[in-house]
């Protein structure tokens, strides 16, 4: 069998550890195995990326900014090939994995901008004589450890920005799906980057802990669940270092009984079950205002409709869940919902995909009638899984949104701009759609979850990524066109 190996110092590299097994999907086909790193493997990765970040800092911008054009160029000319190992690894469907390697090109098209991107600021004759300027200089060795559900998409957000910003990088993917890492990796060596820029160690907790105690990472990088975020921000400040950690979601929609009927059905449905509700940005949760509440049978009619299959099969709305394990926690959660006492109008537990009974397939679920004390509301259940409630108005909807712990994203669906401008002012969540359902931003912006799906200060891409990834200094200069006079300065003359 197939076993991964680590890429460490430029090279792929096989570990001394043991490792678990990575199935696909849809058939429980064992894909390779993926060793878990030793502590003696993370340390090397660690002290390999500090001798390239030496060398590295030094490199001129432009050329750093050259290497990330090469890489764009590569993985452009590489997206159906990477697209199909993550539909082999995740079950993704053909249209999402593009998609979802897309959306990392963006990111790296961004961070070929570093150059702008790292400009500091300049106050001429701040005292006679003297100017101000800063300079935007890299950390060093940085971290990121990315979660299961984007495994191209969310190492694409941390490494290329890190590596433009003059940083070395170590990447500790997730070990459900660590193969495309691998080849991102791969290629961005192939676009010119020098051994040891980029490193990437396999494991799971024990793996990560040593990358968040190594006194040489300077900065760290998480996305995953929440308890994991908060354990992972907690350590890794504790030993001093910069941490950003994404965490998970609730995400609302709200539907206005103003809103384009059609328009608002489809999003819910195509928010709630893409990517089989396996996204931090999917909408778990909708709130239906008014007269919208008699549109839960026409939702109920659209989800029924969908039905998940095999990457291959052009017909499929989405694929399976990652894991058995991540499958039978969701069909915990149907159970759970239905003894809690909410009204299951679509039930996807007995899925069955032809051809494929293997997979871990989970059906469009639907719930009425959910309250915010039902555990069906309160956690993120991460799959095809809707939970809908009432509100009499838009203030109450609103309210409801504001009491949930997380703040990645939410959506209004109406087509009164009022409405629309009180909802973008007063929701307490990071990102906003208006009659949009996923309103990821594009990598010029952050992505900037608030609340319980965030933890730290700067956000990923965009200019906070590269406030994240740098340190600022300022220079107080003073060049005297004259001889100096040799006396002692014993004040500070600032008129
Ligand atoms: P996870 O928290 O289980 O794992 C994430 C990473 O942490 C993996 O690399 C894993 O190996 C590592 N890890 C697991 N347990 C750990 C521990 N105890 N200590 C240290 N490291 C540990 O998350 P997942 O299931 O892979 O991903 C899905 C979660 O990620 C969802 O909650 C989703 O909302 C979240 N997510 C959030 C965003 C965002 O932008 N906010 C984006 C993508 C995913």
């Amino acid at each position: 069998m197939k076993r991964l190996k680590l890429f460490v110092n430029g090279s792929f590299v096989d570990s001394a550890a043991g490792g678990i097994d990575v199935t696909d999907p849809a058939t429980q086909e064992v894909l390779c195995e993926v060793p878990f790193a030793t502590a003696g493997e993370v340390d090397r990765a660690v002290r390999g990326a500090k001798t390239a970040f030496r060398a590295w800092r030094d490199v001129p911008t432009p050329e750093r900014a050259r290497l990330l054009f090469a890489y764009q160029d590569v993985l452009k000319k590489n997206q159906d090939d990477i697209s199909r190992l993550l539909c082999r690894d995740t079950g993704k469907t053909w249209e999402d994995a593009r998609g979802e390697v897309w959306r990392g090109i963006e990111v790296v098209e961004h961070a070929c901008s570093i150059a702008t991107l790292m400009m500091g600021e300049t106050v001429e004759n701040v005292a006679r004589g003297i100017d101000t300027y800063s300079l935007v200089q890299p950390l060093g060795v940085c971290a990121g450890i990315s979660p299961f559900n984007f495994p191209a998409m969310v190492p694409l957000w941390m490494f290329p920005l890190a590596v433009a910003c003059g940083n070395s990088f170590v990447l500790k993917p997730s070990e459900q799906d660590p193969t495309v890492p691998n080849r991102l990796m791969e290629l961005l060596s192939d676009a010119g980057a020098p051994d040891g820029l980029v490193q990437v160690v396999h494991g799971g907790r024990e793996q990560v802990e040593a990358l968040l105690d190594h006194p040489d990472v300077r900065a760290v990088s998480f996305v995953g669940s929440a308890p994991v975020a908060r354990a992972v921000y907690s350590r890794a400040a504790a030993n001093g270092k910069r941490v950003q950690a994404l965490a998970g979601a609730k995400n609302h929609l709200v539907v206005l009984p103003d809103a384009d009927k059609r328009q608002a059905v489809a999003s819910l449905v195509g928010a709630a079950c893409g990517a089989a509700g396996q996204r931090c940005m999917a909408v778990s949760a909708a709130v239906l205002v008014g007269a919208a509440a008699d549109w839960l049978g026409d939702l109920r009619d659209a989800m029924a409709a969908v039905r998940p299959g095999a990457w291959d099969d052009d017909g499929a709305a989405y694929g399976p869940q990652i894991t058995r394990a991540a499958r039978d926690r969701i069909l915990g959660y149907i159970e759970r919902g239905k003894a809690e006492g909410a009204e299951c109008l679509l039930d996807g537990s007995d899925c069955a995909v032809a051809g494929r009974p293997d997979g871990n397939w989970v059906g469009p679920t639907l719930f009425g009638g959910v309250t915010p004390e039902m555990s069906i509301y309160r956690d993120e259940i991460f799959g095809p899984v809707l939970v809908t409630s009432r509100a009499e108005t838009l203030g109450e909807a609103i309210d409801l949104v504001n009491a949930n712990p997380y703040g990645n994203g939410v959506s209004l669906f109406t087509s009164s701009g009022g409405a629309a401008r009180r909802f973008q002012r007063d929701v307490e969540v990071g990102q906003v759609g208006i009659n949009v359902p996923i309103p990821v931003p594009l990598p010029f912006f952050s992505f900037t979850g608030w609340k319980g799906s965030f933890l730290g200060d700067q956000h990923v891409y965009g200019k906070e990524a590269v406030r994240f990834y740098t340190e600022t200094k300022t220079v107080t200069a003073r060049w005297l066109d004259d001889a100096p006079s040799g006396d002692p300065n014993m004040t500070i003359k600032l008129r």
